[in-house]
């Protein structure tokens, strides 16, 4: 085994050997750090890896539970949705993709008609803004939902494909960039899909993902099992938490290597360092928001408005939950990728030609 110098250990109940090794480094033993359950699908234990410091469900989940999952958040995310939060979905990836292009893929010399591949794209409008700049950008996309590809086609009519994305289905094309934004959180083996990601990679292309901190995304998990031993509900199927050492770890392991790294920060008042406040945690700060409830705002503010009312004029940490279920769009700041401060990874990375 690789062992990994150091990395953030979350509070744990025992070390317990795992149903499936660790699909990073193989390791049989982990920490147990929490207990999720999927859309009463399925219950897991989260456990952390005590070589490579992933947190990940144990057992891994398998294909069919999570495409049930994926069927259940999507139809769920379409219940919140109104017309306008839609445009203003549309409008932000593409002014992300705008931003993207102009920042960084000027800056890194890219050429004009470089050939872009974007793995579960969601809507589509972040590859779309690229091509505000890269005008004989080709695009293609790759998902596994109907939905979705048909909306790829409708419009934005470029190449897209349905199913599961793998090396096999390029045969012997490369591509310049892939991109693959909040994904490989939902992953059951992040590992081999980077693997698979390196071989349709041309010689000089680079890598573009985003991923939520493992930090900041597990710690309401971690808490509410440390001090209740109650699973939390997981309705965005993060299947996995990474800390930078892990992610670096599985860089490396897929031979990338990091060009440009950093995380996104939410403004401190709004997102603190939840797991600081291990101590005062307790239980009735966690509204179990049910998934079929139609608006976890109104759910949140059922709790218990004046301590909620409270606590966001003193600028607490549950503002961290508050925000996070009302998914406001990120007024963002830039902190160094190791610091525990951040909840979303922005890493481009290159083919480790060695
Ligand atoms: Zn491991």
């Amino acid at each position: 085994l690789e062992v990994i110098l150091s990395f953030y250990n979350f509070k744990n109940k025992n070390k317990i050997n795992r149903v499936n090794k660790c699909v990073l480094c193989g390791e049989k033993k982990a920490n147990l750090v929490g207990k999720i359950n999927y859309f009463n699908l399925q219950e897991y234990n989260m456990l952390q890896c005590s070589t490579c410091g992933l947190v990940n469900a144990d057992p891994l989940p398998d294909i069919e539970t999570i495409k049930n999952g994926y069927s259940m958040l999507y139809s769920y995310e379409k219940s919140l949705e109104t017309r306008k939060s839609i445009l203003r979905g549309f409008g932000r990836s593409f002014r992300r993709g705008k931003v993207f292009a102009r920042n960084y893929l000027k800056k890194l010399n890219v050429k004009d008609d470089i050939n872009i591949l974007e793995i579960g794209a969601g809507n589509g409008y972040f590859s779309v803004g690229i091509k505000q700049h890269y005008p004989n950008a080709k695009i293609t996309y790759i998902e596994f939902l109907k939905d979705l590809v048909k909306f790829y086609d409708e419009h934005h009519k470029e190449e897209s494909i349905c199913g599961e994305f793998s090396s096999e289905i390029f045969k012997n094309r490369k591509f310049d960039i892939i991109i693959f934004r909040q994904l490989i959180e939902h992953l059951v083996d992040p590992l081999s899909f980077l693997k698979e990601v390196n071989k349709v990679l041309s010689k000089n292309g680079i890598v573009f993902l985003t991923l939520s901190s493992g930090r900041t995304d597990f710690w309401l998990i971690n808490q509410k099992f440390i001090k209740t031993n109650k699973s939390t509900n997981l309705i965005v199927n993060h299947f996995n938490y990474f800390l930078p050492e892990t992610l670096d770890f599985l860089l490396k392991k897929a031979k990338f290597s990091k060009k440009i790294a950093f995380k996104y920060n939410l403004k401190a008042w709004k997102k603190g360092l939840g797991h600081k406040e291990f101590n005062s945690f307790k239980e009735n700060y966690i509204p179990n928001v049910e998934i079929n409830k139609k608006n976890s705002l109104s759910v949140l503010w059922k709790h218990n408005p004046s301590y909620i009312t409270k606590k966001l004029l003193n600028r607490d940490n549950l503002l961290s939950l508050i925000y996070s279920c009302l998914n406001i769009d990120k007024e963002k700041r830039i902190v160094n990728y190791y610091e525990d401060k951040g909840d979303e990874f922005f890493i481009i990375a290159e083919k480790n030609n060695n």
